[in-house]
């Protein structure tokens, strides 16, 4: 398809993520000095570990520890798929499927296959969670994800091979000899090494902290490939709106400083059974201690606006 025949969003996705003229990589340089400060601000934290017990931190425990610490520690080991939080999944899978298939198609019947991959996928994914589902919850989810997918497709640019599109790619850096681990699973990213765009699809609003988690994904795709990514992207499905970042010498700074004071929180308050912190924020929607914690009805009951 040529840009004429882009639909406005699909133009402005185009405008947003697309490579400028004359853009020049952040120096490798940059890269090392991000790790040696890194390596160096955890250093006191790794002599406490061990790799037979290391310190995971990924993207949701980092944005949850730093959102409110007793949301954090409320939160350890509750993980469970329902059919709003594996919505996304299947989208993903859907519009992987969807940029290797041959011919027209469908976003129901991509939806359909995605549904029955993810049911026979072997791994620790939601294949459990699909199969037990009644009828009217898979008509359900099939609807939700369908309504992602199709906005997904309306607001992006067909995906050319030649872009490198990879959907739900996972990444880990192993920092002192596996005592510490940081981990992602990024939505979709396109380019390749050295010039990546990193993208953060949400089928909802765009919050302050959606910036933070990118940040965390450029630092682990630079410590893991030795080369910055090009760029930075949330994109909300409900809005049409991406909210972008260049990525910098300062980001990636910026998500070390996080990466240490969070690995540093969740090492004290799930190793050395420190008192959590309470910190009110949008999160408390979705905190399992909302209907006991009185700053977060308070909160909640103030309202606020956070976009
Ligand atoms: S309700 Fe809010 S303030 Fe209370 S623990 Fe949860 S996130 Fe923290």
């Amino acid at each position: 398809m040529s840009n004429q025949e882009l639909n406005p969003m699909q133009q402005s996705v185009v405008d947003v993520l697309g490579k400028p003229a004359g853009w020049v990589p952040l120096p490798i340089t940059v890269v090392q000095a991000a790790r040696a400060q890194l390596e160096m601000a955890l250093a006191p934290l790794a002599e406490k570990l061990t790799p037979e017990r290391p310190l995971f931190i990924s993207k949701s425990s980092l944005t949850t520890v730093h959102g409110c610490e007793a949301h954090f520690v409320a939160s350890l080991d509750s993980f469970e798929w329902t059919i709003l939080n594996v919505r996304g999944t299947v989208m993903h899978k859907a519009v992987e499927l969807s940029i290797n298939w041959r011919g027209p198609v469908e976003p129901a019947d991509l939806v359909d296959e995605a549904l029955a991959r993810l049911e026979d996928e072997e791994s620790r994914g939601p294949s459990e969670f699909i199969a037990q589902l009644s009828p009217g919850e898979r008509a359900q989810l099939r609807s939700y994800a369908v309504d992602l997918y199709t906005k997904f497709e309306e607001s992006f640019p067909p995906l050319k091979a030649s872009w490198r599109p990879v959907t739900e790619s996972a990444a880990r850096v192993e920092l002192f000899d596996g005592a510490i681990f940081l981990s992602t699973r990024v939505d979709l990213t396109l380019g390749a090494p050295g010039s990546k765009v990193i993208i953060d699809l949400k089928s909802g609003r765009i919050y302050s902290n959606h910036r933070e988690d990118l940040r965390f994904y450029a630092l682990v795709e630079s410590l893991r490939s030795g080369q910055a990514p090009r760029r930075l992207a949330t994109y909300s499905l409900e809005s049409a709106r991406a909210d972008v970042e260049e990525v910098s010498e300062g980001v990636l700074q910026a998500a070390v400083r996080r990466v240490v004071d969070g690995a540093n929180a969740i090492y004290e308050l799930t190793r050395e059974d420190r008192q959590p912190k309470l910190n009110p924020g949008s999160q408390c929607r979705w905190c399992p201690l909302k209907d006991s914690c009185e700053t977060g009805q308070n909160f909640l009951k103030r309202g606020f606006e956070d976009d």
